[in-house]
C-alpha cells in the first residue's frame, strides 16, 4: 500500500472520554460482532488483525502465524514501514492470506504489570485498527486476543477492552462496519468472549 495515513493523533483513544456501559442494551448491535474459535489466517474478510511488536518484523505466536500464511512478500511490505509504537496500527496487503489486508497493531507488553498506561495502549491498538478500517472502506475485519499471549496481558481484562472498546467504536461508526469478528484460540478466551459478549451485544 502506498501513502497510508498510518496513525493519526487525533486517532488515539481518549482516556477521558465517558466509558460505554458494559451490560444493558445493545442496540441491534448484536449482528455486527461474532466470536470465532480457531485460526485466524484462514478468516475471509476484508482485514484480518495482526498482534504485532513494535518491529513489524514477524514474531511468535498469531504474528508467525500471520506471516507464514501470508507469505515473504508481507515481510518486505512491513519492512518499509519503518516499524510501529505500541498502540498505533498500520494497514499492508494481505498478499497469499484469504483476507485482503492485514492490520498490524503493537500491543502493551504487560507481564509484570497493568496500569494505566498498559489498559490505554491495548484500547488504543483496538480503536486505531478499527479507524484504518473505516479509512480504507473495509467492512469486515477479525481480532485476535492482542496482547494475551507472549505479552501476558491478563484475559478476562483484556476481553473487557476489546468488547467495549469496539462496542463503542461500533456505536460511533454503525454505517461503517458490516461485522467485526473476535477470533479468539483458546479455549479459555473463548468461554470468557462468550460470557461478556451475551451480556455487552445483547438486543432489547
Ligand atoms: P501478543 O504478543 O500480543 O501477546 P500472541 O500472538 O503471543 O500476541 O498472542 C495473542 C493471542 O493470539 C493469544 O490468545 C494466542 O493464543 C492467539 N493466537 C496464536 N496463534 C493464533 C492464530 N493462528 N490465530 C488466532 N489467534 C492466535
Amino acid at each position: 500500500l502506498e501513502k497510508i495515513p498510518s496513525w493519526r493523533q487525533e486517532n488515539r483513544f481518549n482516556e477521558e472520554e465517558e466509558e460505554p456501559e458494559l451490560t444493558g442494551e445493545g442496540g441491534g448491535l448484536s449482528d455486527k460482532v461474532s466470536l470465532y474459535k480457531g485460526d485466524i489466517t484462514v478468516l475471509e474478510v476484508d482485514a484480518i488483525v495482526n498482534a504485532a511488536n513494535s518491529s513489524l518484523l514477524g514474531g511468535g505466536g498469531v504474528d508467525g502465524c500471520i506471516h507464514k500464511a501470508a507469505g515473504s512478500c508481507l515481510y518486505d511490505e512491513c519492512h518499509s514501514l519503518s516499524g510501529c509504537e505500541t498502540g498505533n496500527a498500520k494497514i499492508t496487503c494481505g498478499y497469499d492470506l484469504p483476507a485482503r489486508y492485514v492490520i498490524h497493531t503493537v500491543g502493551p507488553v504487560a507481564r509484570n504489570q497493568v496500569g494505566t498506561t498498559e489498559n490505554n495502549d491495548l484500547k488504543s491498538c483496538y480503536w486505531n485498527s478499527l479507524q484504518l478500517v473505516k479509512e480504507h472502506s473495509l467492512k469486515t475485519v477479525a481480532f485476535p486476543c492482542i496482547s494475551t499471549g507472549i505479552y501476558g496481558f491478563p484475559n478476562d481484562p483484556a476481553a473487557d477492552i476489546a468488547l467495549s472498546t469496539v462496542k463503542r467504536w461500533i456505536k460511533d461508526n454503525p454505517d461503517k462496519i458490516t461485522r467485526v469478528i473476535f477470533c479468539v484460540f483458546l479455549e479459555t478466551d473463548f468461554v470468557i468472549y462468550k460470557r461478556k459478549m451475551s451480556l455487552l451485544f445483547q438486543d432489547n
